[in-house]
């Protein structure tokens, strides 16, 4: 049917594989080629109406257009009419053509990692500050699936629709090594010197590392004046709190422990 090929589900096959397609591309190595695809996704991610990311996306059923909860609800205090394509919801209770559109929440949750997270922290904030309780599971590291590491974690809400004009930062990673062995040259990185977001994390940088060099993550240190970095350290963290002032690129660098002793 005519219907279905327009439906969530189409929809969602086919993010599903742009998805997978930007997740295969190394963020570091291919950034442009990131960010194009990412701006593809986004116009099936985006509220029309808070120009956000979706939080609790929520769907017309007469026309499948698809908003966040609140702000469809609130728009629909006010009018019977889709702010999109202006097709009249429902005669007298347009909320009643609302449905919660699961799929299309868990994909935004699954292009952006870090809303999640954020979104479950400002509700649990939210609670808190009425001195209510709720719980929440903690949301684990190993929970979220973030399969390439892209450095687009830990968004801020308000100011997702604008990643794409991300800080961008400039970084030289040296690695700090003593000995002269036979690996020196195969646990040197060939090309030193990279741009990314300034949404980057150490983490990120260390999976870039055991990539390129074909190490295991645990194998990798980073380090910032001979000073272990923590895994979640933002490169705009490090670059306020050590780097400003200084001239691109912030220097960093890195070790590779042995394998052996596990
Ligand atoms: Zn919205
Ligand atoms: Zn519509």
């Amino acid at each position: 049917p005519k219907m279905a090929a327009q439906g969530p589900m189409a929809i969602a096959m086919r993010l599903r594989n742009q998805l997978q397609s930007v997740y295969k591309l190394d963020p570091l190595r291919n950034e442009e080629e990131v960010k194009v695809k990412i701006k593809d996704l986004n116009e099936h991610i985006v509220c029309y109406l808070c120009a956000g990311y979706f939080i609790d996306a929520t769907t017309i059923t007469e026309c499948l257009h698809t908003f966040c909860k609140s702000c469809i609800v609130k728009y629909l205090q006010t009018s019977k009419y889709c702010p999109m394509c202006n097709i009249k919801i429902h005669e007298t209770q347009p909320l009643l053509n609302l449905k919660l559109d699961r799929v299309m929440q868990d994909i935004v949750y699954k292009l952006v990692p870090g809303l999640q997270e954020s979104e479950d922290k400002r509700i649990r904030e939210f609670y808190q500050s009425r001195g209510l309780e709720r719980v929440i599971q903690p949301a684990t590291e190993d929970s979220v699936p973030d399969p390439a590491g892209l450095p687009y974690a830990s968004f801020d809400h308000s100011k997702a629709h604008f990643y794409r004009y991300d800080e961008q930062v400039s970084l030289c990673l040296e690695r700090l090594s003593s000995s002269s062995g036979k690996d020196k040259n195969k646990l040197t990185l060939q090309q030193k010197y990279v741009r990314c977001s300034a949404r980057a994390e150490v983490r990120h940088l260390r999976r870039v590392l055991c990539h390129r060099l074909s190490v295991e993550k645990q194998q990798v240190q980073m380090l910032f004046n001979n000073e272990s970095l923590p895994d979640h350290m933002t490169m705009k963290q490090l670059w306020l709190s050590h780097w400003f002032g200084k001239s691109q690129p912030l220097v960093l660098h890195y070790t590779i422990k042995d394998k052996r002793g596990r």
